[in-house]
């Protein structure tokens, strides 16, 4: 009886990524298939690509978007701004940050790998020491992952840029922002990053299958010298179609329409609040899995804490994936995994993209149960309480960054409640 599962309902999907695509956007998609040369498609492509912009905080940049997965952005990224042999500095603190210094290793670049303790993130004094012994500037390049997503780890990419700019360096910024790109704060502008990853399957609501790269100018100045071989990923043949609203090959028209409906949703919501919100969230969740469950975050400290996805350590001699195993077959969720060398350590919680609390309190449950079940002694009850306890205290959105004019409608609806 006990390992039967219920089969109705929804499945709950917690994975750091696909997330839950709301319903407008899963209708949007939902079209019949139209000429990608047609004189009406440019309306489509060039108002995605305008609005990409505001959702990286760039005006001087560029997006291109690739029918791919953020994998293909990387790699865009890398062949599109650096010449083999090129030297580049990377920080590898989890799955994610290793595979992006893997591509570039298999690549051809000359990598300096910095390796990071798993639960930390890039090493700001660590980069500005390296990039000051650097004095003939032959680093071309600096990766550095946003959201570590293995982790659950964020890093200071504004932080990053200074120590860059301390060290007077003038080395690409290359910056992973697959997924904290519409969750957590990215200014592309403000923090000078010349080229930023992403993908459509986390912050962006959509399934999985957009590359997205957004480019400075002066990554698009690189572009010129660069001579690592490319041919899908070259941003030669997107510059020459795009201005005119055409891609060099067939788009994925399903998935555009898609991208139109989501960026339409974060404007009505606006892009602060839905910072505002992620961090709420996870708050919540954070409260659950320490507060509540006295577990340990992977994360070692407060200030490494990603609101996008919560990794959490399961207790000395227990299985993570047995916990996922049972919450997924029992229980119909789906938890993020712990990758390498945290396999089996940790489970992940992912708390990205279209959710609210009670979404999320499925997920805490769900979990609690799972670890009940394979032996862990958390108190029935406690992850839940605990979430319950921060976001019934706390405000989705914190005042300031309310506006005056949802301020004047706060007001307003509780007088008439008093009334
Ligand atoms: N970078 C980060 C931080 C990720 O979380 C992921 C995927 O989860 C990737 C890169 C790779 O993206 P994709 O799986 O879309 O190729």
């Amino acid at each position: 009886m006990k390992n039967m599962r219920t089969t109705t309902g929804r499945n709950f999907l917690f994975v750091p990524g696909p997330t839950n695509i709301p319903d407008r956007v899963q209708r949007a998609m939902m079209i019949a298939m139209e000429d990608h040369r047609s004189s009406k498609f440019p309306d489509l492509s060039t108002s995605v690509l305008r609005d990409l912009k505001k959702v990286y905080q760039t005006e001087a940049g560029q997006v291109f978007i690739f029918p791919s997965s953020g994998t293909g952005a990387w790699e865009a990224a890398l062949t599109n701004t650096l010449s083999p042999g090129d030297k580049v500095l990377a920080f590898s603190f989890g799955q994610f940050s290793h595979l992006w210094i893997d591509m570039a290793q298999r690549l051809g670049f000359d990598v300096q790998a910095v390796e990071v303790e798993w639960g930390e993130g890039v090493p700001l004094d660590r980069a500005e020491e390296i990039l000051r012994a650097d004095k003939g500037h032959e680093i071309k390049a600096i990766l550095a992952c946003h959201n570590e997503t293995a982790t659950g780890v964020t890093s200071d990419i504004g932080g990053l840029r200074k120590a860059m700019d301390a060290a007077g360096h003038p080395a690409l910024l290359a910056v992973d922002a697959v997924s904290s790109l519409a969750s957590i704060e990215f200014e592309m502008d403000a923090w000078g990053v010349d080229l930023a990853v992403s993908g459509s399957q986390k912050g962006l609501m959509l399934p999985a299958g957009l590359g997205i790269l957004a480019t400075s100018q002066k990554a698009l100045k690189a572009l010129e010298t660069a001579t690592s071989r490319r041919c899908y990923f070259d941003l030669a043949d997107m510059i020459k179609h795009n201005p005119g609203g055409y891609f060099p090959y067939t788009p994925a028209l399903p998935m555009l329409y898609g991208l139109r409906e989501a960026l339409d949703l974060i404007e009505e919501e606006g892009l602060d609040h839905i910072i505002a919100r992620h961090h709420y969230l996870a708050e919540g969740v954070r409260a659950a899995a320490t507060e509540g469950w006295g577990l340990k975050l992977c994360a070692k400290e407060a200030k490494w804490n990603s609101d996008t996805v919560s990794a959490i350590m399961v207790p000395e001699g227990f299985d993570g994936a047995h916990v996922i195993d049972v919450a997924f077959r029992r229980y119909n969720l789906a938890l993020g995994a712990g990758l390498s060398k945290v396999a089996g350590k940790l489970f992940r919680i992912g708390h990205l993209g279209d959710l609210n609390e009670l979404m999320l309190m499925g997920a805490i449950a769900g979990s609690e149960m799972a670890m009940l079940d394979v032996g862990i002694k958390v108190e029935p009850g406690s992850g839940v309480a605990a979430a319950s306890n921060y976001w019934r205290s706390n405000d989705p959105v914190p005042k300031h960054r309310v506006s005056k004019e949802e301020q004047f409608y706060e007001g307003h609806s509780t007088g008439s409640a008093q009334g």
